[in-house]
């Protein structure tokens, strides 16, 4: 039973931009048992406790943060498993993992995906998605652990999904433990090049090598938010060691010494100037923890 809990750990080190402070703690979830461990955590911890997978959607700021993390880290790793056309995962699982494991096994429907460095856990409750898809088109059912309920599943169709959002419908802390995709029938070959095709095309316009935490902004409707960012002439818009892309204004890019005061101050500084500009009010996609 191993509930792995650290104090005050680096959010540089728990997130893809590599910025901010510190957290109070973080409990890693290491196999299933630890979940009666995490209960108690819970108990002690519930004010300003969040899951965390990846981090590669989060920003932090600087400072010490009021916040804990649970995360879902198994020591043995459970590959996923396939019945039909449904393949059942962890919520640790990396969703690139889980491309490369539907690629090598000929099952279609979430190649869109491909280029999104997250956790299932995270890509769930994110709804992430790219180029008209997201995650819940294939999503069956989950399994989640609330405090009260223990592990429980729940149909997709019984939790609400929309853009870049996710609610499991329930009314306390929530963490996704596992989930079943339902898939479509193809070859390796088909679904590989459909991969490849998504991905070269994020890498030809997105800054996937560089640090940073996916799009800043939700597009707002109607928009790409990327173009507007652009017009406000935010492409390169540095402060200290933090700048909005280069290759696509709608990411910001640690350039190596980055601070989550300089990252806000960027955010605040295109939020305005764009409400000034054409009068759309940006919406942050990026979650900021503070
Ligand atoms: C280079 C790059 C490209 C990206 N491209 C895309 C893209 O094309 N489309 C897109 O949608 N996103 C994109 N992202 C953003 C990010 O990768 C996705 O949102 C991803 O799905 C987040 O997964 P994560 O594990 O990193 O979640 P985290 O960032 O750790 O967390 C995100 C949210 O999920 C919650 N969460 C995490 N794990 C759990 C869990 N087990 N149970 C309950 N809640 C949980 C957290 O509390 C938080 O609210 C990109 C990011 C990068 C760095």
């Amino acid at each position: 039973m191993t509930l792995e809990l650290l104090h005050e750990p680096k959010m540089a080190d728990l997130t893809s931009l590599g910025i901010g402070g510190t957290a109070r703690a973080l409990a890693k979830v290491r196999d299933e048992a630890a979940l009666d461990q995490l209960a108690l955590f819970h108990e002690r911890e519930s004010a300003g406790l969040i899951a965390i997978g990846e981090g590669s959607n989060m920003l932090a700021s600087d400072g010490k943060l009021n916040l804990a993390f649970v995360h879902v880290d198994l020591a043995k790793k459970i590959k996923p498993e396939i019945s039909g056309l449904t393949v059942r995962v962890s919520a640790d699982t990396r969703l690139p993992g889980l491309l490369a494991f539907l690629i090598r096994n000929g099952l279609s429907g979430m190649e869109g995906l491909a280029g999104i460095p997250g956790s299932v856990g995270g890509s769930i409750a994110m709804n992430a998605g790219s180029y008209g898809t997201d995650i819940a088109a294939s999503l069956k059912r989950v399994r989640l652990w609330t405090p009260d309920k223990g592990l429980f599943w729940k149909n997709a169709d019984e939790m609400s999904f929309g853009y870049r959002h996710f609610s499991p419908k329930t009314n306390e802390f929530t963490l996704i433990w596992e989930a079943e995709f339902l898939l479509k029938s193809s070859t390796e070959s088909e679904v590989k090049n459909k991969v490849q095709e998504v991905f070269s095309k994020k890498k030809s316009t997105q800054p996937v090598l560089e640090k940073t935490a996916g799009c800043v902004f939700k597009n707002p409707e109607g928009f790409s938010a990327g173009k507007i960012l652009d017009e406000a002439g935010f492409k390169g818009k540095t402060l200290g060691g933090m700048a909005f892309s280069e290759v696509h204004a709608n990411f910001l890019v640690n350039k190596g010494q980055g601070t989550g005061t300089e990252a806000l101050e960027l955010i605040n500084m295109a939020t305005q100037a764009v409400l000034n500009k054409s009068g759309v009010i940006l919406e942050t996609e990026v979650i900021i923890l503070q």
